[in-house]
């Protein structure tokens, strides 16, 4: 067997080297010389130095001393790479970094295999969505990031200089998806949102990415709100069944997750935060403080994952539909302890109000002639979210800053490496 890696351990006891390699594996490969089977491999064996690249021919030992990885007796190795200089962080996470030492090189921390575990996880993340929305009959989609209207509000754009026109990039796949439902009954995208959020926060990066959904014919807003935390207990039950050694090496707890999700009307949301005397607003969403206080509310009552539903009409996006009301609209959140990792909704599919919804949020219908074309020729009322594949990350593994979550961090002050 052919083994391929990274030194980031090695030590000497008597007369037997002991290399750890970072390879395919979350946990590494424990190379094991002996100096009386070969002394010109041990040699080279003892030579090593941290960061070497190499490849070993060996067999699984039958011993199996070591609780860090597979014990391999090594019987032939090559030398690829070795490092120009010593490594400005420690590959077996001995010597802790600081997150900003951590971010700078986690392309080459990810030889340690706490940090590979958190990117070993994000793949199952998505390779079970892709799982879960493909065998219930939504079709994978692209759609472009250079745009020429945004759908979340025009703050968080990034201005692009399209040729002679002033384009964006594309905050969130909003309204494509929407005009996709006009042919395909269900999409979904795993797409990278771009958004100008100004404040360096914990749970906002400037380049992030999302698992969006877009499902037609619906009865409601249910259909949508089942969608997503089947969704979402699939992904995490999925991780916990596959990924038990990554979550060991983060010494992370998963909990099998169960449906439905409590539901939580806005307005109980604003009366529980209330009686807890935090200050909310009844019209806007809520702070990122209020729904952090919520979040361990609701824990004391055993709800970690909990959809708040019917927000007001003054604090959303134009494209939700509103209630006869005219207040509430059918649009929700999911948190996550105590933090957003979906937004969505039933959309207005009918032409007219939607027209009118735009006037009244300020936006000018003209700018978004190619979005309201979709609305004239049979549009089913139809309903999605977006849900943010860094937050969801976060809140699963108890990462305490979402920069965690993504290898190369884009954020206020980042756009290297
Ligand atoms: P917030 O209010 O927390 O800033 P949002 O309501 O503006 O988020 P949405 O437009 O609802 O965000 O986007 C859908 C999902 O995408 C969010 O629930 C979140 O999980 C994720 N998301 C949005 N913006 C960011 C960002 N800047 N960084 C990381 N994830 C984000
Ligand atoms: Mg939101």
């Amino acid at each position: 067997m052919r083994l391929c890696g990274w030194i980031i351990r090695i030590k000497r006891i008597g007369r037997v080297v002991i290399a750890e390699v970072s390879g395919s594996d979350v946990k590494p490969y424990v190379i094991v010389g002996k100096e009386d089977i070969n002394p010109g491999l041990y040699k080279m064996l003892s030579e090593l130095s941290i960061g070497t690249a190499v490849c070993f021919e060996g067999e699984p030992s039958p011993s199996q001393i070591s609780k860090r990885g597979v014990e391999y007796i090594v019987k032939e190795l090559k030398v690829y790479s070795t490092p120009l200089e010593p490594m400005p962080v420690d590959p077996a996470g001995k010597v802790p970094a600081l997150l900003d030492t951590r971010i700078k090189y986690r392309w080459l921390l990810l030889r340690n295999p706490v940090e590979k575990a958190i990117f070993r996880i994000r793949q199952s993340v998505i390779e079970a969505a892709r799982r879960y929305l493909l065998s219930n009959g939504f079709l994978e989609i692209h759609t472009p990031k250079i745009v020429a209207a945004g759908a979340e509000g025009g703050a968080t754009l990034f201005k692009v200089q399209y040729f002679e026109k002033e384009a964006y990039l594309s905050q969130s796949p909003q309204l494509y998806k929407q005009m996709l439902v006009a042919s395909i009954p269900r999409v979904f995208e795993i797409t990278p949102y771009f958004r100008a959020e100004k404040f360096n926060t914990t749970r906002h990066l400037n380049e992030s990415w999302g698992i969006d959904v877009e499902q037609g014919f619906i009865e409601g807003v249910e259909d949508v709100m089942r969608t997503l935390e089947n969704l979402v207990a699939y992904i995490i039950n999925y991780v916990r069944e596959n990924n038990s050694e990554e979550l060991e090496q983060l010494g992370v707890e998963l909990p099998r997750v169960e449906t439905p999700f409590k539901r939580l009307r806005f307005e109980e949301a604003v009366d529980i935060l209330k009686s807890n005397g935090v200050e909310v607003s009844e019209t806007e969403d809520l702070s990122d403080q209020a729904e952090r206080e919520l979040g361990r509310i609701m824990a004391e009552k055993g709800h970690y994952l909990y959809f708040i539903v019917g927000f007001p009409w003054s604090s959303t996006a134009f494209y939700y539909m509103r209630e006869e009301d005219g207040f509430h609209t059918r649009k929700f959140d999911l948190d996550f302890k105590g933090l957003e990792i979906a937004s969505g909704g039933q959309r207005e599919h009918r032409l007219d109000k939607l027209v009118e919804a735009m006037k009244q949020k300020g936006l000018n219908p003209e700018s978004f002639d190619f979005y309201l074309e979709a609305f004239k020729y049979g549009m089913p009322p139809h309903g999605g979210f977006g849900l943010g594949l860094e937050r969801l990350i976060m809140q699963m593994l108890g990462l305490s800053n979402i920069r965690e979550a993504i290898i190369f961090v884009r954020d206020r002050t980042r756009i290297v490496p």
